[in-house]
């Protein structure tokens, strides 16, 4: 199989279907529940100007960023009545720039309500925020004995979410889950009517308890399991392709890469592809991965370490006939799942996502119509 264009080292394939269709279904999961959509990190990496669009075309309303700019550059691909949240709050200074771009900042601290409720003041009307109270992660928010003051602090402040995050998520069995829920309750009665918010990806699968009125997926959109320890729900988003670069018949003793990293143990035959730590392939990988033929087959181990700009594989249980130069091998695909190839690298599916960079050529499944 040889994608075009012939020249790419590699080609990033991104199915904005499956984005599409992983957002239904947790919407249809978490009804009558919001789904937003976290769009942060160029979408984990994935391409926001294409996936935001696609995503508030399906009926997504309300987006989360985590930095200023990458709302500024948000604000413009999305329909008017789209929400925009900043998880990170209001850097100092910065609040005149969130009410310009129509962000929703998501403040983090007394501080931060004090500073948009002066701006509230000044431009002599209200303004929406979110308000982030810190149940047990020690990261963003404000401390839960900090809520009373926020709120007699915040007469011009319209205070549309009230949000939280789960630090445990992704293992059901934690008890810190129970007693995040328990302390955001308890919060939230300080607020009625206020909608809230807790969970994220894995947080959504944890019950109906913690979806108050709005879940906050990010990952699980773009195909990663929420739960590692259960079969993956979502349809896979990705797939990576690399290009046999050059194909080398060696002998046994020969050895491959930096560093003589690996020695053949038999004659073998390497393939160099054209896809190295520069394109997110993470060099800590070395020998654990491997990549496999589009339509499957054997594994074909990753061999010696990864360079900038390629990498081995062993192609030798391939018969001669089945393998080219200029033909594709998947790093990421049906036969080689995201959390797999992660796990290799001995990452996590959210950190090789954001990772992959840009040296790709990229190609966009689009959202209607057949996957091709
Ligand atoms: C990144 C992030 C999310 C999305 O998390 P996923 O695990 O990717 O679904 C939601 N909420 C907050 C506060 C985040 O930082």
């Amino acid at each position: 199989m040889r994608p075009e264009p012939a020249w790419a080292g590699g080609w990033l394939t991104i199915d904005l279907g499956a984005v599409v269709a992983n957002w239904r279904a947790l919407q249809d999961r978490v009804a009558p529940a919001e789904c937003a959509a976290v769009v942060k990190a160029d979408a984990y990496g994935l391409g926001v100007e294409r996936v935001a669009p696609a995503l508030a075309a399906a009926g997504c309303r309300s987006f989360f960023v985590a930095h200023l700019g990458e709302g500024v550059q948000l604000r413009p691909l999305l329909p008017r009545g789209c929400a925009i949240h900043v998880l990170n709050g209001i850097p100092p200074g910065a609040d005149a720039a969130f009410a310009a771009h129509r962000l929703l900042p998501v403040l983090n601290s007394l501080e931060q309500v004090s500073g948009w409720q002066a701006l509230a003041a000044a431009q002599g009307r209200r303004l929406p925020a979110a308000l982030q109270v810190d149940t047990g992660m020690s990261r963003f928010g404000l401390a839960p004995e900090e809520v009373r003051a926020a709120l007699a602090a915040s007469a011009s402040i319209d205070i549309r979410l009230l949000m939280s995050h789960l630090g445990c998520a992704d293992e059901p069995e934690h008890p810190a889950n129970e007693s995040q829920l328990g302390r955001f309750a308890e919060v939230a009665s300080l607020l009625p009517g206020t909608p809230s918010s807790l969970a994220a990806s894995s947080g959504l699968f944890l019950g109906a308890r913690y979806h108050r009125e709005m879940v906050r997926p990010g990952a699980a959109l773009y195909g990663v399991p929420p739960n590692a320890a259960r079969p993956n729900p979502m349809r896979p988003v990705v797939r990576l392709q690399a290009r046999v670069a050059q194909l080398r018949a060696v002998p046994e003793g020969a050895w491959v890469g930096y560093g003589a990293g690996y020695t053949a143990r038999r004659p073998s035959r390497i393939a160099t592809l054209g896809v190295g730590y520069a394109d997110g392939f993470l060099r800590a990988g070395g020998d654990a991965g491997a990549a496999s033929l589009p339509g499957g087959g054997p594994p074909l181990p990753i061999v010696g370490r990864i360079s900038m700009d390629s990498l081995a594989v062993d192609a030798t249980a391939l018969p001669d006939a089945a393998l080219r130069e200029g033909d594709a091998l998947d790093l990421i695909g049906p036969h080689r799942p995201l959390e797999d190839a992660a796990r290799a690298a001995g990452t996590i599916g959210y950190e090789l996502l954001t990772s992959l960079g840009h040296r790709y050529h990229r190609h966009y499944l689009p959202e209607h119509g057949e996957p091709g």
